[in-house]
């Protein structure tokens, strides 16, 4: 390979994006196909641990970040029932323990940062309005075609990199396996933006709260300086009923009647929050089967479209930005030889998200207990001191 031919980006969110960033500095051009007309305000919060905000950093864009994050100092775990504090797991020692600082962000702002750093870096040429449609591969090179205003277009690089999100066209032609498709996971994301100024002065702390509940947890967390908070009510669907069969189910509008009733036994903020909440937004989660190998020759996949997660360990985007600094890495080690460089990037990521995502998985039943089992999770946090919850991130965050 030389330098100078690109490497095809499909995809402009966290993890195509890092990704360009990650490759432009190393020397290695990038084209990066957005579907999206213009990089809009979407989504809602995030909180990016120090494992990502690390990379950040080396990438230039963690500075302009920090002009709009809430460092949040610890979370704080309660019950939603009673809004008993059950522990606090201790955040302020970040930078310290982990080398980076533990950050809550719009998702908009992160975008912002990006694309700002993007357009400054000559390696990189973004294309929006721009969505990738196919694909072939030979020993050369990878060609695609993407359609743009309307017509169809061709493009060529040394390889193919699909950050296309879990409802990932590359995956899909590149896996051809009927059993890996996106498959709803039975829990959903009801998310709300709320002013700061008509709720109490608590919910604008620096502090990332996490309420537990049975088959439902609540998180919430200022944003931009405090004058915003954030709110996502997870909810298991299938609990009485299955709402999903609706068909207006998978209509973004949350109706808030919903959530009230969903969440009638709460008490606290938690429920001051639910109440306050007028616009909602319905984001049903997807999954798709964990991958042996995140590359096939000159195509490799990055971010949600290698290994979609559920939100709970805040690790989504976090794993994408992993994922950029990996590839990186697995180039700069074989310039030449492209397929290569992918196959070494797939063996340092696919243990390692596995991990993540199955971790995930756990850690959403664990905060959606009842009975006897909610009541020795609440006595074991009870029992766990600070350093003892902060040392169990150690091996996600230190990483
Ligand atoms: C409720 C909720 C809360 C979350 N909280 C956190 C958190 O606190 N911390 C965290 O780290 N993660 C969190 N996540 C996860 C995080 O949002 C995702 O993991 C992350 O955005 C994945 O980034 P990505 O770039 O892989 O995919 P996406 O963000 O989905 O980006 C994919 C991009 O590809 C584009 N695209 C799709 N198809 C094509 C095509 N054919 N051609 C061109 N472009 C295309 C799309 O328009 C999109 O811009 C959360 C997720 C949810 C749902």
């Amino acid at each position: 390979m030389t330098t100078q031919e690109p490497f095809v980006i499909a995809g402009g969110g966290v993890g195509g994006l890092t990704a360009a960033l990650a490759l432009a500095q190393i020397g290695v051009p990038s084209l990066l196909f957005e579907r999206a007309t213009a990089f809009r305000e979407v989504g809602a919060g995030l909180q990016l641990s120090p494992n990502a905000c690390r990379v950040l950093r080396r990438l230039g864009v963690l500075d302009a970040l920090m002009e709009q994050a809430v460092q949040p100092r610890y979370v704080r775990l309660r019950r939603g029932s009673d809004g008993a504090e059950l522990a606090r797991v201790p955040l302020d020692d970040a930078e310290k323990r982990w080398g980076a600082p533990y950050i809550a962000v719009h998702r908009a702002d992160l975008l912002a940062a990006l694309v700002e750093r993007a357009r400054a870096e000559n390696l990189i040429q973004i294309s929006n309005d721009s969505s990738l449609t196919g694909f072939i591969q030979d020993e050369k090179g990878v060609a695609v075609t993407y359609r743009f205003d309307g017509e169809f277009r061709r493009a060529s690089g040394a390889a193919l990199i699909g950050a296309d999100g879990v409802r990932s066209m590359t995956r899909s032609r590149l896996i051809q396996n009927g059993a890996d498709m996106p498959a709803y996971t039975g829990h959903t994301a009801w998310r709300a933006i709320l002013p700061a100024a008509g709720l109490p002065e608590a919910f604008r702390r620096p502090v990332a709260n996490l309420w537990f509940g049975e088959r439902a947890h609540l998180v919430h967390y200022p944003l931009r300086g405090g004058s915003i908070v954030n709110v996502v009510a997870l909810v298991e669907d299938t609990w009485r009923g299955g709402a999903e069969s609706d068909p207006e189910f998978w209509d973004n509008a949350g109706d808030g009647k919903f959530l009230l009733n969903r969440f009638k036994g709460w008490r606290g903020e938690a429920r001051e929050l639910i109440e306050a909440g007028e616009t909602w937004l319905r984001w049903p989660l997807f999954d798709r089967p964990p991958l042996d190998s995140f590359a096939r020759g000159r195509v490799a996949l990055l971010g949600d479209s290698a290994h979609p997660m559920l939100p709970y360990l805040a690790q989504g985007a976090a794993q994408a930005i992993e994922d950029a600094a990996a590839l990186a890495a697995a180039v700069t080690a074989d310039r030449e030889n492209p397929a290569a460089a992918l196959t070494a990037y797939s063996a340092a990521r696919v243990m390692r998200s596995r991990k993540v995502q199955e971790g995930a998985r756990a850690q959403g039943q664990i905060y959606h207990l009842s009975g006897v089992k909610a009541f020795a999770r609440d006595l074991a946090l009870r029992f766990s001191t600070p350093g003892m919850l902060r040392g169990r991130q150690d091996w996600i965050y230190a990483q």
